[in-house]
């Protein structure tokens, strides 16, 4: 259940862009997939940089932010 087919994401570095996907500032996202080092984010607008995971659907894409408990 945790691991996602290499295939699906293809063997290099996919990079796509999500339209108002940053959670800070609503900017454009920018989403880089890589087989061996998981998915980031990172938003050019307001520099928020964070793991995300992405699933690819026949249909799309869903993507998950890795939220990270901070004290
Ligand atoms: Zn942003």
């Amino acid at each position: 259940m945790t691991s996602i087919p290499e295939k699906t994401l293809g063997d290099n570095i996919a990079e796509f862009t999500l339209p108002e996907g940053c959670m800070l500032c609503g900017g454009a996202l920018i989403i880089r997939s890589s087989p061996g080092n998981g998915s980031h984010s990172y938003c050019p607008h307001c520099h928020w940089l964070s793991r995300t995971r992405v699933r690819m659907h026949n249909g799309g894409l869903e993507i998950a932010y890795a939220t990270r408990a901070v004290a």
